[in-house]
């Protein structure tokens, strides 16, 4: 960058920072987020295609979730990266609308490009974009429904409509219904349900009917020692954060051992502080310990000798959530250990899963941690399992909190189109441009979602027009018939807040890019994180 002043050229940036600017800035960063938001289209909806994606190791992953699509992708140029940041964002908000969100982005930056040509300033397409935001969702919270916590029905819907497309779909009945029961085991007084409580173990081999919901705890580990009991029905549980070995002395002091009667004294002296410890433990009427520290050979053999099914090196998440499903106290010190500290299940087993041990702790009373067993073919079914069902216990979540859905297959959209277009009337001016600009955009989803059938897109949106026009606010693409339809009566539901994040993230970013007139990268080796945001990006 070089201005000019009295003749002699001023150099203000560091020799190599490249530069462009104006109109050329903006198509740049455009075209870079109009291809994210393309790489993703394909993939939206029940008919959506799946992507294979191989990284540097040749590790593959085969999946339908945008975000994790774009997390695989090696993205380098800064716009597109912050198009990566709004299905992020979305994913870790809601946990469903990933695609949605980045192919809403990709067409509202589309669609200015129409409106740049005609010579609209960006300031006032990203003034009109931001009202157009702010009032959608407005209108969007006017056609919501809202659902109690304890319909369990809906709840379903909305867990099975963001199965969709998945892998999972196969068994989507059982699954909607484990899911469902987990949120709701762990919605606590104020009405949130934490995910954190929800303990969910994959296991390869079976099939998806095989998963299971455990009302307690399942956790990936097995007994201690091969002679403690495999099952104990009516436990009392013991959850100890406090190693039960002989303690190493900290200095590292040497012991002089001379005679073979000195070692023997030695080593009794260390097995009767061990002995002690697990005396207290046995005392305090457990019959199951969990422990998330080491349990020494000493002191297994004692536990088994008391007939105490014990679990060693238990992480400190599980040992939390256990706490949870039994009502027991995490004790931090043998000698702290209360009989109220114990918790109680109706069973607590090792079981085979898959080839592995696992244990159980089932039976509970009123667990307020719950586990489930995903089960599927292969590794890369499973993992897709997984992904698929976060987001279902993600969005249950969301509308256990926020108590509001909207019809899913593009009804919502449709109808803000048309609503936005009749309040685009009422503005004027260029920002009017830019609110009917806006509300053209929205149309992409039904679009998308039926050209993804096969359908023919022109017709559907006209139809869905008609629909809406006539009132028929729930009307979406029906991807089977080829017709418009009622989403509520199909059971194509979704949360209002996966609507809401996905409009005005992808509107946020939309705007910013927008407003981008100038890119200023500085070479690669000259900044202290090479390949990351140029100082003109951020804003
Ligand atoms: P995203 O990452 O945005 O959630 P999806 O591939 O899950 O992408 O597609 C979501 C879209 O598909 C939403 O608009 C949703 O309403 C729609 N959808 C889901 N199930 C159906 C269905 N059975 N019929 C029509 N549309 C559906
Ligand atoms: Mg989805």
């Amino acid at each position: 960058m070089a201005q000019q002043l009295g003749g002699q050229p001023i150099i203000i940036l560091k020799q190599g920072t490249t530069e462009s600017r104006g109109q050329e800035a903006q198509n740049n960063n455009i075209a870079a987020a109009k291809a994210v938001a393309a790489a993703v289209r394909s993939t939206l909806g029940p008919k959506g295609m799946d992507k294979m994606l191989i990284d540097g190791i040749g590790d593959i992953t085969i999946t339908n979730d945008g975000v994790t699509i774009l997390k695989e992708m090696d993205i380098e140029h800064p716009a597109a990266k912050m198009m990566v940041e709004i299905a992020k964002t979305q994913d870790a908000e809601v946990g469903d609308g990933t695609t949605s969100s980045v192919i809403i982005g990709g067409e509202l930056l589309k669609n200015a490009e129409g409106l740049l040509a005609q010579s609209v300033h960006p300031t006032v397409i990203a003034e009109g974009y931001q009202m157009a935001s702010a009032k959608s969702l407005e209108i969007l919270d006017k056609i919501a429904i809202t659902v109690k916590p304890t319909d369990t029905g809906i709840l379903k819907k909305i867990a099975e409509t963001a199965l969709t497309g998945k892998n999972a779909e196969v068994e989507k009945e059982h699954l909607c219904d484990i899911i469902v029961k987990a949120v709701i085991s762990v919605i606590d007084a104020e009405g949130k349900a934490d995910l954190a409580h929800i303990n969910v173990e994959k296991k390869v081999g079976g099939s998806v009917d095989d998963s299971i919901l455990v009302k307690g705890m399942a956790i990936d580990k097995e007994r201690a020692h091969p002679e403690m009991p495999k099952s104990v029905k009516n436990a009392k549980i013991l959850l100890l954060n406090a190693p039960l070995e002989f303690k190493k002395t900290e200095v590292n002091a040497t012991i002089k051992i001379s005679t073979v009667g000195q070692a023997q004294a030695f080593l009794e002296s260390e097995q009767h502080m061990v002995e002690a410890m697990v005396d207290k433990v046995i005392k305090s009427g457990a019959n199951v310990l969990f422990c998330q520290k080491g349990i020494d050979d000493v002191a297994q053999h004692y536990l088994a000798k008391a007939n105490i099914l014990a679990i060693r090196r238990v992480k400190k998440s599980d040992c939390e959530n256990l706490s949870r499903a039994t009502g027991g106290n995490i004790v931090n010190s043998v000698d702290a250990i209360t009989a109220k500290d114990l918790g109680t299940a109706g069973l607590v087993e090792e079981r085979k899963v898959s080839g592995g041990e696992m244990i159980f702790v089932s039976e509970c009373r009123n667990p307020k941690a719950v586990s489930i067993i995903v089960k599927g073919g292969t590794e890369h079914s499973v993992d897709e399992l997984e992904r698929a069902i976060h987001d279902a216990l993600m969005v249950v979540s969301v509308v256990v909190e926020g108590k509001k859905v909207v019809a899913g297959g593009g009804a919502p959209e449709i109808e803000l189109a048309l609503r936005l277009r009749e309040y685009a009337q009422t503005i004027g001016g260029r920002a009017q441009l830019a609110i009917e600009t806006f509300a053209s955009s929205m149309e992409v989803i039904p679009r998308a979602l039926a050209e993804n059938a096969g359908l023919d897109a022109i017709d559907m949106l006209v139809d869905l027009r008609a629909a809406h026009e006539a009132g028929k606010k729930t009307y979406g693409v029906n991807c089977d018939t080829g017709k418009p339809a009622d989403m509520i009566k199909l059971g194509v539901v979704e949360p209002l807040r996966v609507k809401t994040q996905a409009i005005s993230s992808a509107a946020e970013v939309a705007v910013m890019i927008l407003r981008i007139d100038d890119i200023i990268a500085a070479q690669k080796s000259a900044g202290p994180a090479g390949g990351g945001m140029p100082p003109g990006m951020m804003g």
